[in-house]
């Protein structure tokens, strides 16, 4: 149950890159503040976002903000071949690129002979 409102919690504050008041993210969860405290401690200890304190109204509170991760290199690489976006200039439509759709075609034939 906790393990599922972590998630749920996360999420939410993956979501913001501006960040989520503490004070809102317990009724977010649709959770007392008791609980949500429990969940931003765990998300705290695992690195996974950090708390800054804010006033709102001049009532402290805190803004939760998700941390950003290093890239895993291997998760750039299908094969020997790095992902097209890397440098790239050209005008950008993800969904019709050729040049990252031949790489993700790439990358399902190496998964695939794993
Ligand atoms: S999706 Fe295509 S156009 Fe966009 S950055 Fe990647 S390689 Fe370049």
């Amino acid at each position: 149950m906790l393990t599922q409102s972590i998630d749920d919690a996360l999420r939410v504050i993956q979501q913001k890159p501006e960040g989520v008041l503490q004070s809102d993210l317990w009724k977010i969860l649709d959770v007392d503040s008791r609980k949500c405290s429990r969940i931003v401690k765990k998300l705290i200890d695992s690195g996974m976002i950090e708390r800054i304190e804010f006033r709102k109204n001049g009532i402290k509170t805190f803004v939760l903000k998700a941390r950003r991760r290093p890239v895993d290199p291997s998760k750039l690489l299908a094969g020997e071949e790095l992902i097209p976006c890397i440098a790239c200039d050209m005008e950008c439509t993800v969904e019709l690129c050729p040049r990252l759709l031949d790489w993700m075609y790439q990358l399902a034939i190496c998964e695939a002979s794993e």
